[in-house]
């Protein structure tokens, strides 16, 4: 089986809200700040990235902070966006799944529920869940479909050796996290499943849940997959940039 190292690349932030955002229905009066990320699955013969950020378009439009367009960060580590074959996007939001069109020539990995909600379900267009969304992603996703580049998938799957997608819902309709086979034994991007190592650590979600049966089961897959704890990454802790070696700026290795 193959081995990969994981590198955690931050393209916007910090950003500051309370901080019963990121712990569900406690630290109301308590601040927290979080960053976005993306990620990157490589050894010398394969590169898969795990989602797509956003595009310079959707940054400028939400005034995000000290962005820096995914295309730009991947050169500083010497990968061209417009040659990525494979990009597994974890779930459609527009934090995660707005920089898709930054990478024209990939294969894009998602769950099949979470594709048809997002795409085919009138319930995905209320309100409450535009915090989620961006208007021009039905567009992009469309023509990744239509150009034959969309694989959906259902339930746990490997797409690569020592790749696995793993359906984890909870904080969207159907996320999907990764295992990923490393020389430390097995990590999981648990993306958004988690946004804080506290989450997983303590066994709390975030506010942002969709389903609160389904998130306890898909923590304790998770947990149960990796080799050990500190091997489950979340999705937007800035310990992710603090407590990793830094391999370009902005860009930590994981694993
Ligand atoms: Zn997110």
């Amino acid at each position: 089986m193959q081995q990969y190292e994981i590198y955690a690349v931050k393209y916007a932030g910090p950003f500051t809200s309370s901080g019963a955002f990121i712990m569900w229905m406690k630290d109301w009066d308590q601040t927290v700040e979080r960053n976005y990320y993306f990620w990157v699955i490589r050894n010398s013969s394969t590169t898969i990235i795990v989602d797509a950020g956003v595009s310079p378009e959707i940054a400028k439009q939400r005034g995000l902070n000290n962005y820096i367009s995914p295309q730009e960060a991947l050169k500083t580590i010497d990968i061209d966006a417009k040659s990525v074959k494979h990009v597994i996007l974890t779930h459609i939001h527009w934090d995660h799944a707005g920089g898709i069109g930054l990478f024209p020539n990939a294969t894009v990995y998602v769950q099949n529920q979470e594709y048809k909600f997002w795409m085919k379900d009138s319930i995905a267009r209320s309100s409450a869940f535009s915090f989620f969304w961006d208007d021009v992603l039905p567009a992009e996703l469309e023509s990744i479909e239509t150009s034959g580049r969309l694989k959906l998938i259902d339930g746990d799957r490997h797409i690569n050796s020592g790749v696995e997608c793993l359906l984890a819902p909870g904080h969207s309709v159907a996320l999907q996290a990764v295992a990923v086979n490393t020389p430390q034994g097995t990590a999981v991007i648990g993306s958004d499943c988690g946004h804080f190592f506290a989450n997983y650590k303590q066994e709390w979600p975030s506010s942002l849940i969709v389903d609160l049966p389904g998130w306890i089961s898909s923590f304790q897959k998770l947990r149960a997959k990796v080799s050990s704890a500190e091997l489950l990454f979340p999705g937007h802790d800035p310990l992710m940039s603090k407590n990793y070696p830094e391999i370009a700026e902005g860009i930590t290795k994981l694993v």
